[in-house]
């Protein structure tokens, strides 16, 4: 069999710890922050159209980014057409001409560092320390889809046994157009994975960024084509879920890669399975529930790093978050002072001062979403510790961070996107409910357990339904080859994004069978 991986490093990412390259960061982002003049459209631009709309700044709504002007239905259809065009000449250059390409993306948003974080805080509100973060997911996906473009997409392909005489080779081959539907809260990372995996695949791509984040997906896709991919290969088609619908819905494309909630996943399900056209190939990465066991042979500090890392890092805006810890009962009340007292010591406020851990939300609606979720759990009679928010947060849709006391995880109905934890008990006779209760939720992204018994690692190692089991460290930042993520049941199809088969699962397989 083809050897799983190929050869290839991730990126170097930048060294925040290093102050020769920390210090000038801030100076050299802020002379790139304007982006006022800057409207972010369709690839296919036609006919100037109606007004842009503002994009503005999750933790100051005052400020205008810039504009985004959304695809109208006529433009959709269009950049379908065109998608449709320049595939099978795509197709046809194959898997290392491709891979030169996207490796020359890599290098551009490298080259394009500064304004990509600038933008990163300014249109995503993320700290310094998740825009680098970001940057280097981006281009370590963009390498390592290439890497898999040049191994699975030989000429020759693979050969398979057969009598003498017989000769059966297996080639792998783009499906079309494809759909790209990305989240906001990974609007560079996950943006280019969903557009990187089809087009290694020799498919092309419509993508369609969230509604929040079209300026970060602007500049990528420009960095796309620069980097000489051929017109219609990559088209940025912006716009909100009347636009997404507008593109599933369409017996022209192949299938669709996604990443958002379990019930847009749903939608776009239903919509692939009752429009006319090729049977679709869908991939989705949706929610979670995602739950930390920590039993009391634990290291209580270095539960409590992971602990706060993996429920308030991103402001809790990541699938892989953990939102229900289970604690042992006789090591409870200590690490919960432990746990408190690092949450207590969080910096909440502005991304772009340096010393902040916990930005905002982003948007009014997800803001509303969670402080409605805390206010009910307090009327519920639940125990509830709150952050005060600082001044100046009201400028912008900041949450205070909360952890809350609950039994179960059966008390929650469903993911709570934000920075708030939710933490139950547990008797060690009950380890095997807790792993059946979390596993019943359905969702199957992430697990976090801390143990040093190895018996009980393996217990949970053999029952629990996830995607991601991280032991003894936090459950956040899967890296890309080495920690290929992504989930199960209600989390997602797989397979996993920046894993070895991610990228075959946008291809179509054909055999040719040649007799002498
Ligand atoms: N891959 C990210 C992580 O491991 C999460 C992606 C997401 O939020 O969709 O933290």
């Amino acid at each position: 069999p083809t050897a799983l991986f190929a050869p290839r490093a991730n990126s170097a990412g930048v060294d925040l710890a290093d102050p020769l390259v920390r210090e000038p960061l801030p100076e050299s982002m802020a002379e790139l922050s304007d982006f006022s003049g800057w409207t972010a459209a369709p690839t296919a631009e036609a006919a100037p159209a109606a007004a842009p709309r503002p994009v503005t700044c999750p933790h100051d709504r005052t400020i205008v980014v810039g504009h985004c002007r959304d695809a109208r239905p006529d433009e959709v259809s269009t950049m379908i057409e065109r998608a449709l065009s320049a595939q099978p000449e795509w197709d046809a250059r194959g898997g290392a001409a491709r891979a030169e390409l996207l490796a020359a993306v890599a290098d551009a948003y490298e080259a394009h560092r500064d304004a990509f974080l600038s933008l990163c805080q300014r249109e995503a509100g993320k700290t310094l320390t998740d825009a680098v973060l970001e940057l280097r997911e981006a281009v370590d996906f963009l390498r390592y889809y290439a890497a898999e473009a040049r191994r699975l997409f030989t000429p020759e392909g693979e050969a398979l046994p057969g009598p003498t005489g017989e000769s059966n080779r297996l080639t792998l081959h783009g499906r079309g157009a494809f759909v790209a539907i990305a989240p906001w809260n990974f609007p560079l990372a996950i943006f280019t994975g969903l557009i990187a995996g089809p087009l290694a695949a020799g498919n092309t791509v419509l993508a369609k960024p969230a509604e929040q984040t079209p300026l970060i997906a602007d500049l990528a896709v420009r960095l796309f084509r620069e980097a000489g991919m051929p017109d219609g290969v990559v088209q940025l088609v912006p716009g909100d879920g009347t636009v997404g619908a507008m593109l599933t819905g369409d017996p022209r494309i192949a299938g669709v890669a996604f990443t958002g909630s379990t019930e847009t996943a749903r939608a776009i399900n239903r919509s692939l399975a009752s429009r006319d056209g090729p049977l679709a190939q869908f991939v989705a990465e949706t929610g979670g529930q995602n739950a930390m066991i920590v039993d009391s042979s634990a290291l209580p500090e270095q539960v409590t790093r992971d602990v706060v890392a993996s429920a308030f890092q991103s402001a809790g805006q990541r699938c892989s978050a953990l939102r229900v810890l289970y604690l042992q009962d006789d090591i409870a009340d200590a690490m919960l002072e432990m746990i408190r007292g690092a949450f207590e010591a969080l910096v909440i406020g502005d991304p772009e001062d340096l010393t902040t851990d916990v930005g905002p939300v982003i948007d009014a609606e997800a803001k509303a979403a969670l402080d409605a979720h805390v206010a009910a759990m307090r009327a519920a009679g639940h125990t509830v510790w709150q952050r005060e928010l600082p001044q100046g947060c009201d400028r912008g849709t900041f949450v205070a961070p909360a952890i809350i006391q609950i039994d179960s995880i059966r008390q929650l109905e469903r993911e709570h996107f934000g920075p708030v934890l939710h933490v139950a008990r547990f008797a060690a006779a009950d380890l095997e409910q807790v792993i059946a209760d979390i596993n019943a939720v359905g969702y199957g992204l992430t697990l976090g357990i801390h143990t040093r018994i190895d018996n009980t690692r393996r217990l949970v190692q053999a029952r629990a339904k996830v995607g991601n089991l991280y032991v003894n460290r936090n459950q956040i930042g899967a890296v890309v080859g080495s920690q290929p993520f992504g989930g199960e049941g209600l989390s997602g199809t797989g397979p996993k994004a920046g894993g070895p088969h991610y990228v075959a699962r946008f291809a179509t397989e054909r055999v040719a069978c040649i007799d002498t």
